[in-house]
């Protein structure tokens, strides 16, 4: 057990909770055990349990301090599934015994005109993500969800579809809403041909989703191991991207596109694929700028945009979405003490499609052992 500083300062730690976490104190150390404090549920507030809890790339990003903006201790996580274990008595949408999800953000100022509309991920104050963003009530930083609890505003805490596979349902919370966000955004159905670029954690929930708003979905991707995969997904057709023959095929064609590539790679030739006002939207996030050709918009009155997560009644409405179609992410579990290892293995883009943390294995006796 290792004590966490910094939370125990100061008069507002005072109503809080130590409980167990995996995280990390620095950018080059491995995750381990440590201990948070959670704040004692308020009036508003909802105690959950965490049952599960997906793996998202950024929280590598920001164990490792990749965006350069990590404050330490780090305990990642925002694709949180759990039971609710008590409420505060203003509570109204939740009881003792629900199941509960969190996703990327647990707050925002609910006053901006961007909150008003359902858009708190576009917060003018900046959205509290679920972890490493400054703390409201003490006074620290955002703990995420590689933790055995999380105590969260009801007003940011989402309904789970009882029908939906528990664990499978989490990375709905991040990669879910990211992609199903854009695709609603652009307006998504029957009738339209859609991309996906690049068949990942988000790509793969792209397909899915996609296919059941109606739309015949075309995957493009570098890897011919990956064809038939797409295939079993739901995708209609699957493109080698480096093979200009078959790009060409669909040159003009396309209504919509999500992009969910994060390495460099030449946006111009997907651009080429939209049809006249056709939409390109960016979920992946490459390091370096894109460079985009005038003339791969102009002639067709293209758009070229870019999308992150979605609002909370929008994160709601996904989920549901999720339970009348039987959307669950493809997973392959893991126990905390795998987690270091998971994140080699993220970097090889060796899963498929989401790693996911079995969060009663932070109970087990040796946890130290990465
Ligand atoms: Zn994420
Ligand atoms: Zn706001």
């Amino acid at each position: 057990m290792e004590a966490v500083k910094a939370t125990a300062e100061g008069a507002k730690a005072i109503n809080a909770t130590q409980v167990k976490a995996f995280g990390t104190e620095a950018a080059e150390a491995p995750l381990q055990e440590l201990n948070i404090n959670r704040r004692n549920p308020k009036p508003h507030d909802v105690a959950i349990e965490i049952l599960y809890c997906g793996v998202c790339h950024s929280d590598l990003h920001t164990a490792r301090n990749e965006w350069h903006s990590t404050i330490y201790p780090c305990v990642p996580g925002h694709e949180i599934v759990g039971k609710v274990v008590s409420v505060g008595n203003h509570v109204s949408k939740f009881k003792v015994g629900d199941l509960a999800a969190v996703g990327c953000m647990v707050d925002s100022c609910r006053e901006c005109q961007y909150c008003k509309e359902g858009l708190e991920q576009y917060c003018e104050e900046g959205n509290t993500g679920t972890y490493n963003s400054p703390d409201k009530h003490l006074g620290t930083q955002t703990h995420g969800g590689y933790s055995e609890s999380i105590v969260v505003d009801e007003a940011f805490v989402l309904r789970v579809p009882e029908n939906l596979d528990l664990a499978a349902t989490a990375p709905l919370l991040c990669a879910g809403i990211t992609t199903y966000s854009p695709l609603k955004h652009w307006h998504v159905g029957p009738g339209q041909k859609v991309g996906v670029v690049g068949l990942g954690g988000l790509g793969h929930m792209a397909v899915k989703i996609a296919k059941a708003m109606g739309a015949d979905v075309i995957v493009f991707t570098t890897s011919p191991s990956k064809v038939e995969d797409a295939k079993r997904l739901g995708a209609d057709d699957v493109v080698l991207s480096k093979d200009e023959e078959q790009m060409r095929r669909y040159a003009g064609k396309l209504h919509f596109v999500l992009d969910a590539v994060s390495a460099q790679h030449d946006i111009n030739a997907y651009l080429n694929l939209l049809r006249v006002d056709g939409s390109l939207a960016l979920v992946g996030a490459p390091e370096q700028p894109l460079p985009v050709a005038a003339f791969s918009l102009i002639p067709y009155r293209r758009s070229f945009a870019g999308s992150m997560i979605g609002g909370i009644a929008e994160t709601q409405e996904m989920l549901d979405f999720c339970g009348k179609h039987n959307i669950v992410s493809d997973i392959e579990m893991i126990n905390i003490q795998q987690i270091n290892e998971a994140y080699e293995r993220l970097l090889k883009g060796d899963v498929k499609y989401r790693f996911v943390i079995d969060m009663a294995s932070l109970k087990n006796e040796d946890t130290k052992q990465a």
